[in-house]
């Protein structure tokens, strides 16, 4: 038999990066062959958050050179493509119709099929691109716009175990670094005064702690933070000290809620539990290492996909796109992008519910 090769460009343009990305799938392997990332925060910094209309226009400014940048860094003509994929929601609706415009104006040209993707899909195969991590595995998702634990027990199966029910715990990051008026985005800024901070010096609180769920909850935190920003003088050691008392508390949070994550996980399948964390906030080196520090206690494994392919990229579309090729779930031209789109279709709506035990 022939063998198969599989190339699909990914679109990337839900939130604040425009990405683009041809990745290859041969024998089984995956491997990219460009993955372009431009990322707006020069724009946004000036803000302290993404301004959609702005990241809008960002992206239409720059997507079609992006696409051409990631032909020519994969060395390859256009028809050479076997289907072009966009991600398609969820996200902010501007720049996901940028991305899927022209991702299905490619697909129209070059006679190819055009895939509609799940950016949360995306995030969930990232790891794909480096480890040919076996399903099942438990998703912790933790970026700029979504909290969640999602069990992935094969692609296209997914059931969402967990949630945040008010802010993403990038925005939480976001906007602590605000509110000490650190720089944007604010999470690698956290991570960065933390280092030389007490950690110890304020007790915040910790919503949801003792619901023996796998939800977060992260405003009352922020209210916190804020109520004491205001009485305080936010001179650099309380810069330093709060971001520590705040990084202190979230990896005490995503601990106690993996661990829950975890024993759901067991009821639901067998052998050990496989954890991917993927998302922007994943970078963040304290949370790996207090995650993995769990590993012996809880019988588990956490895997972290590569920096570059935590944040938003086109590389895990791309991939996404491969493995829906694969399935020939091909999309018409007519689809349209969907700013809210859980990857578990019946997963309820829980923002601003209280989370309380078994409600998923
Ligand atoms: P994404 O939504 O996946 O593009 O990721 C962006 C989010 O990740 C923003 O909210 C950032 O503040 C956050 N982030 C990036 N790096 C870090 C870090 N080192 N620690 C915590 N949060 C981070
Ligand atoms: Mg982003």
């Amino acid at each position: 038999m022939a063998k198969k090769i599989i190339r699909v460009l990914g679109i990337e343009s839900s939130c604040d990066e425009t990405s683009v990305s041809i990745v290859e799938k041969s024998n089984n392997k995956y491997k990219v062959l460009s993955n372009i990332v431009k990322s707006q925060t020069d724009i946004h910094k000036l803000y302290g958050g993404v301004v959609p209309e702005l990241a809008a226009r960002a992206h239409s400014d720059i997507i079609d050179k992006l696409i051409f940048l990631a032909f020519r860094k994969a060395k390859m003509k256009f028809d050479k493509i076997d289907a072009i994929a966009s991600t398609a929601g969820p996200g902010l609706l501007g720049g996901l119709l940028v991305g899927v415009v022209a991702g299905k104006s490619l697909a129209h040209h070059l006679k190819k099929p055009f895939i509609a993707v799940n950016h949360l899909e995306g995030h969930a195969m990232s790891i794909k691109l480096e480890n040919n991590l076996v399903y099942p595995y438990l998703l912790l998702l933790v970026s700029g716009g979504h909290t969640e634990f999602t069990l992935i027990e094969r692609f296209n199966k997914y059931r969402r175990i967990g949630t945040t029910i008010d802010d993403a715990l990038g925005e939480a990051f976001d906007k602590t670094a605000r509110m000490l008026k650190l720089g944007y985005p604010g999470g690698p800024e956290i991570e960065r005064y933390a280092k030389n901070g007490n950690q110890d010096r304020f007790k915040l609180p910790k919503p949801l702690i003792q619901e023996m769920n796998c939800h977060f909850s992260f405003s009352g935190l922020k209210s916190k933070i804020a109520n004491i920003v205001a009485e305080s003088k936010c001179n650099e050691k309380f810069k330093r000290d709060m971001s520590a008392s705040f990084q202190k508390t979230i990896n005490d949070i995503i601990r106690v809620k993996t661990t829950n994550a975890i024993e759901k996980c067991r009821e639901l399948i067998k052998g050990e539990v496989k954890v991917v964390v993927a998302g922007g906030v994943a970078a963040n080196k304290s949370i790996r290492h207090s995650l993995m520090a769990i590993e012996e206690s809880e019988k588990c494994k956490f895997f972290f996909p590569s920096i570059k392919y935590c944040t938003d990229n086109g590389a895990m579309i791309a991939l996404a796109g491969i493995e829906r090729y694969e399935k020939n779930k091909i999309n018409k031209l007519d689809f349209k992008p969907r700013p809210r789109w859980p990857l578990d279709k019946s997963a309820v709506f829980m923002k601003g519910k209280r989370a309380v035990e078994g409600s998923g």
